[in-house]
């Protein structure tokens, strides 16, 4: 086997469909995200219709640059599935029938209780050389050629229920065999801070470091900092990435640093309330539920988790939460006083140790010029009192966008204030 490691890479997918807008490049996006965890550098993505000679020219062009093409699609039985015939021809191999792939593609038909037709013998047909990958979700067997110069073709099946477990159980061995270092990532998670200021407070370590590199990635006002190390051990690679987080802890982005590693606001608001023994109840108005729904998405948050209240009429706030009427005539339901009542009502009638309350407006109609759309009171409520966040989020951001920040500040309320 080739022990070359390889570098670049190339993804290309073959199929009419794609390029009729039938269906969408998913293959494409995962084998990318795949390959950039294991530090091998995408340059480009090229999809083909089911046409050898286009094919072929793409396959040219693509190892112009890559030491690695990934193909997905057109490994079927039809004649117009031609992708290993024709990377075959250009790596010059010739097909011979792969014997224990005939037995595989048998016995899958068998458990499945179909008859296997003579075109099925076509996908155990194999290059000469071939690095055979056996196929437990489909029948098309994926396979890698080891061609001169160091290039590598791996062929994968099209439909992503068989291309994502092949490559996870059979590729990303391969890969990582054919790699000369490990690599290590660890996700530095960033809330309250936008992108271009975290951009701007560590311009010189995102382009200056090489190892390890510093790469941001940004979504619904949260940022993540990407520091991925390559080294001769994966302890040796952990601690270079250890050692640029504390730098980063160091500048003005630590005090937003809400997690290293951690799925989301919720799971660290959950985690820290675990942590500390206490238990959260939500009352919600503009995000009919996506706080409360963002918690039970966490398998096993009952113990933190004990319910919520979405309260969207003022009755509801007054006769689920306790809001007094008064509140609600004299400031309005979008209010910093109507969302500490919230917080608070809502705290005391489920006897939780916290409670949350958001209110306000999420558009695209219902702002006024005191009260434009994207103004949203956050609010928090303990033993100790009742804090306050008025949100001024634009109003050019969708209804969802404004929900979903929204919802990103009762967390973050949670972690900086319990
Ligand atoms: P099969 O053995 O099922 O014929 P194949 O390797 O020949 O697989 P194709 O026939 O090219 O694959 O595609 C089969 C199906 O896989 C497509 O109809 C589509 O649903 C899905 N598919 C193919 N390519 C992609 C892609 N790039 N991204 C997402 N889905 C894809």
């Amino acid at each position: 086997m080739n022990t070359s490691p390889i570098k670049t890479a190339e993804i290309l997918c073959v199929g009419t469909e794609l390029l009729l807008g039938d269906i969408v490049n998913t293959n494409a996006a995962y084998l990318s995200r795949k390959l950039a965890e294991l530090g091998i550098c995408v340059y480009r993505h090229t999809a083909v219709g089911d046409n050898p000679e286009r094919l072929s020219r793409a396959l040219d062009a693509a190892f112009s640059e890559a030491d690695l093409v990934i193909t997905s699609g057109g490994l079927g039985p039809t004649y117009d599935d031609l992708t290993k015939e024709t990377v075959a021809a250009y790596f010059g191999r010739s097909l011979f029938l792969h014997e224990s792939s005939l037995v595989a593609i048998r016995s899958y038909f068998d458990r499945i209780g179909r008859v296997m037709t003579k075109n099925n013998e076509k996908q155990a047909m194999m290059p000469e050389g071939a690095i055979v990958f056996p196929n437990h979700y489909g029948t098309a067997p994926s396979l890698a050629i080891e061609g001169e110069n160091n290039k590598t073709a791996i062929m994968l099946p099209g439909p992503p229920g068989e291309l994502i477990p092949l490559f996870e159980e059979e590729i990303l061995p391969y890969l990582q065999s054919r790699r000369d270092s490990v690599l290590v990532s660890k996700n530095i998670h960033i809330f309250g801070m936008g992108e271009s200021s975290v951009e701007n407070e560590l311009k010189e370590l995102m382009t200056e470091s090489k190892n390890p590199t510093v790469a941001p990635y940004c979504k619904e006002g949260e940022v993540r900092l990407r520091v991925t190390a390559s080294a001769d051990t994966r302890a040796h690679a952990a601690a270079l990435c250890d050692k640029m987080i504390e730098t980063v802890r160091k500048t003005k982005v630590g005090e937003f640093i809400y997690g290293i590693d951690v799925d989301s606001l919720e799971e660290a608001a959950v985690r820290h309330l675990r942590s500390k023994g206490m238990t959260l109840a939500t009352a919600e108005s503009c995000t009919g539920g996506l706080c409360a729904k963002r918690v039970t998405d966490l398998a096993g948050c009952s113990d933190v988790f004990l319910g919520g209240c979405v309260t969207y009429a003022n009755e509801a706030k007054t006769e689920l939460l306790g809001v007094k009427k008064e509140t609600l005539e004299t400031y309005g339901a979008v209010s910093e006083e109507t969302a500490r009542e919230m917080a608070r009502g809502v705290r005391l009638r489920l006897g939780a140790s916290v409670g949350t309350a958001t209110t306000g407006i999420a558009g695209p109609g219902g702002g006024t010029p005191e009260k434009p759309v994207g103004t949203v009171y956050v609010a928090i409520s303990t033993e100790k009192g009742e804090v306050v966040r008025k949100l001024s989020l634009s109003a050019m951001r969708s209804r969802e966008y404004i929900r979903i920040v929204s919802a990103n500040h009762v967390y973050d309320l949670i972690l900086k204030e319990t």
